[in-house]
């Protein structure tokens, strides 16, 4: 019998079931547990507006639903393009454009495209789990490089020259960044992209989170790069619906890049997606010509709770930094003298003692050992009791 592949699954659905037991378990004692305080959960807690849900509905009922193009509608790219010089600040063709299944399936056909087995690939710690596995089934062989805690988690060049060898092939980034909210300011970006020049790599830049920023800016470093350059060049940008119109679970997102990379990429997703269904590409196309309150609404509610939380650890005295996008936060839960068990034990014992899931951040990677990490995507009742009993545990 063939060996399965062992992939490396993040633990983010076990805790949530830990929890879903214990309340099980309670019940079935005549207890009533009040219901779990969901902080793990990356998704957002807001239902995809009214309008997009509409578009889709529309092509169902009025549409012939064929194969299409596996690089997705003609239409949907121009509006993308549109999108991308509004944004992201710089400009593309819809040759330049492939849509694929959210930003996970953009990494993962990126990554198909243009990794050979054995290359070396440098992955910020802590980072998304998903791209560990996604560096697996590659073929690649993942290297990371260290967020720094002290320096609002952003990367540090020295350290990222260290770990370079003669087979690394490709620098991912993620800013917004999940799971730290970190921003890279544009003098970060444009040093990042030099790097990623001097060593001749891809730079593979993840900006799912790109219109959920809440002070400063999104730099996509492809703004920093000529027309020539990018063209030619390595850049591959990652985006998606997911996060912006809260749209998770419609799966689509989009892959930027040269026109020849975008082909090979689209040549990849055609073997393995041949095309996302046509309803939601509409639906996607509904979200960027419709109204964007939507996106403002959301993003500033995330600020809201982002204040909320950043202003109860401080009123606790917990290890506290301002995360500028994307909805987490990482808390460092080791005790008053430094003493830790570990994000893993915190977590289980969270729940144990108050029904709050959070995510261990050694999930993220080994440097995030210490620290758990919460969504924002939750209300702010939820975020306020839970940050106070995360806060009680950790003391
Ligand atoms: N990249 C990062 C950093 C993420 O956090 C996520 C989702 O949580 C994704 C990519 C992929 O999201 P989706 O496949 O829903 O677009």
């Amino acid at each position: 019998k063939p060996e399965l592949h062992e992939l490396p699954v993040p633990d983010i659905v076990s805790l949530g079931a830990y929890a879903d037991q214990l309340q099980r378990e309670a019940e079935a004692r005549g207890e009533v547990l009040p219901p779990p305080i969901r902080l793990q959960i990356g998704e957002p807690n807001f239902r995809t507006p009214e309008h997009i849900r509409q578009a889709a509905i529309e092509s169902i009922a009025s549409e012939v639903q064929t194969y299409g193009p596996a690089s997705g509608w003609p239409w949907l790219r121009e509006l993308l393009a549109e999108k991308i010089a509004r944004v992201n600040g710089y400009t593309v063709q819809p040759a330049n454009i492939a849509i694929s299944m959210g930003g996970t399936g953009g990494i993962l056909s990126s990554l198909l495209a243009t990794i050979n087995p054995g290359d070396e690939v440098l992955i910020p710690n802590p980072c998304w789990p998903i791209y560990l596995p996604q560096l697996q089934i590659a073929g690649a062989i993942p290297v990371t490089y260290p967020l720094d805690p002290a320096n609002e988690w952003l990367p540090v060049i020295e350290q990222l020259e260290q770990q370079v060898t003669p087979r690394t092939r490709m620098l991912m980034i993620n800013s917004p960044g999940n799971p730290t909210g970190a921003v890279f300011p544009r003098q970060v970006m444009a040093e990042l992209l030099a790097f990623a020049r001097r060593h001749d790599l891809y730079l593979l830049s993840d900006e799912c989170y790109d219109q959920i920023i809440f002070e400063g800016e999104h730099v996509s470093p492809a703004s920093l790069l000529s027309r020539k350059e990018f063209e030619d060049g390595r850049f591959i940008g990652i985006y998606t619906f997911s996060k912006t119109y809260a749209m998770t679970g419609w799966r689509i997102g989009y892959v930027v890049a040269g026109t020849r990379l975008t082909k090979t990429i689209v040549d990849v997703l055609n073997a393995n997606l041949t095309n996302i269904s046509t309803p939601i590409q509409r639906a996607a196309a509904a979200a960027l010509t419709g109204p964007q309150d939507c996106v403002v609404e959301m993003r500033e509610s995330y600020r809201r709770r982002r204040d909320l939380v950043v202003r109860q650890l401080k009123e606790f005295g917990r290890y506290s930094y301002t995360p500028h996008g994307a909805f987490y936060t990482l808390i460092n839960v080791s005790g008053r003298h430094g003493e830790s068990r570990g994000g893993r034990q915190f977590a289980l014992d969270l729940i144990s003692a108050s029904n709050v899931t959070v995510t261990p951040g050694q999930g993220f990677g080994t440097i995030s050992d210490e620290y758990v990490r919460i969504s924002l995507a939750a209300s702010e009742e939820e975020l306020a009791l839970g940050v106070k009993a995360i806060c009680q545990l950790a003391d």
